[in-house]
């Protein structure tokens, strides 16, 4: 069943509970995680950066996104994750995508409320949703293989709560992106996170879902005081796409160095340790492991 952001975020807030937001630029990853999801009975976000488009253009992987979310046994969010320009954001919606991030985070804080609200009149026409971000994680979403180095650290602006309050007011957005510690892509060391930003965003911008970003990486414990501190939506790739690519390698390790290497067995390798790992990450968000 295909839902928008707001409906997912509703019952992620009836549920006390974080609704998991996995990247699905391929197939197996989309299957993946729509698996996962019904074994579980949870809903879930599948989602689409615009920096991915190098690996998938949008239009392919949309109708595929939107099919498969349609004919899931669970609510189903099609979300863009990252939309960097308006132009883009407007695509995503023209394709059916149920939910658009716009993030305008580099921009000054005028200039991201103005682009915001922009977005929000575009999807509201469409009945999308949208998430926005405020502060800086240190880098934006990436690619594979990306190491979520120290020199980041220096570049975390986090969100001022104040200024979020402000921000979700005069956008109408329904989630906002905040930065408190996480970052994106592998981490080298644990990552200290400031609860109390999200508690002050919580308090007082309205108790505005809040959207937690580089998730992956992220400790049990953490997970939960987060969903505690009131985030509703965790971003998570990074780890999944690592467990992927690791069960591919011990398969391809598993033949003789004479056997035949054919991929469909190698990508099916892949689905199923990503299923695994997306599964345990669902129900650590959904406070279940
Ligand atoms: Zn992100």
């Amino acid at each position: 069943m295909i839902v928008n952001l707001k409906e997912i975020l509703d019952i992620a807030e009836r549920q006390f509970m974080a609704v998991g937001a996995f990247n699905t630029p391929h197939l197996e990853s989309l299957r993946a995680t729509i698996g996962a999801a019904e074994q579980l009975n949870l809903p879930v976000i599948v989602q689409f950066a615009q920096v991915h488009e190098s690996w998938t253009p949008l239009e392919y992987m949309a109708p595929v996104m939107i099919k498969a979310a349609a004919e899931a046994k669970v609510p189903v969010c099609v979300h863009l994750d990252h939309g960097e320009t308006l132009e883009y954001i407007q695509k995503a919606l023209d394709l059916g995508f149920t939910s658009v991030m716009y993030d305008g985070s580099v921009l000054p804080f005028e200039e991201n409320i103005a682009n915001t609200k922009k977005a929000v009149a575009m999807a509201s026409i469409h009945g999308a949703s949208v998430e926005a971000e405020l502060g800086s994680m240190g880098k934006r979403e990436s690619g594979s293989g990306d190491d979520g180095g120290a020199n980041d650290n220096a570049k975390k602006v986090y969100t001022d709560p104040e200024q979020a309050r402000q921000f979700v007011t005069e956008t109408g957005i329904t989630a906002l992106a905040c930065s408190f510690g996480t970052t994106h892509g592998l981490y080298k060391a644990a990552p200290q996170l400031n609860f109390d930003i999200v508690k002050d965003v919580r308090r007082l911008a309205d108790n505005v879902p809040v959207v937690m970003h580089g998730g992956s990486g992220v400790s049990p414990e953490d997970y939960r005081k987060a969903v505690a501190a009131g985030v509703r939506k965790i971003n998570y790739f990074t780890y999944m796409d690592k467990a992927g690519g690791t069960a591919m390698a011990g398969y391809l390790e598993s033949l003789k160095s004479d056997d035949p290497k054919f991929f469909t067995p190698i990508s099916l390798a892949g689905l199923e340790a990503m299923q695994k790992n997306v599964a345990d990450a669902m129900k650590v968000f959904a406070l279940q492991g």
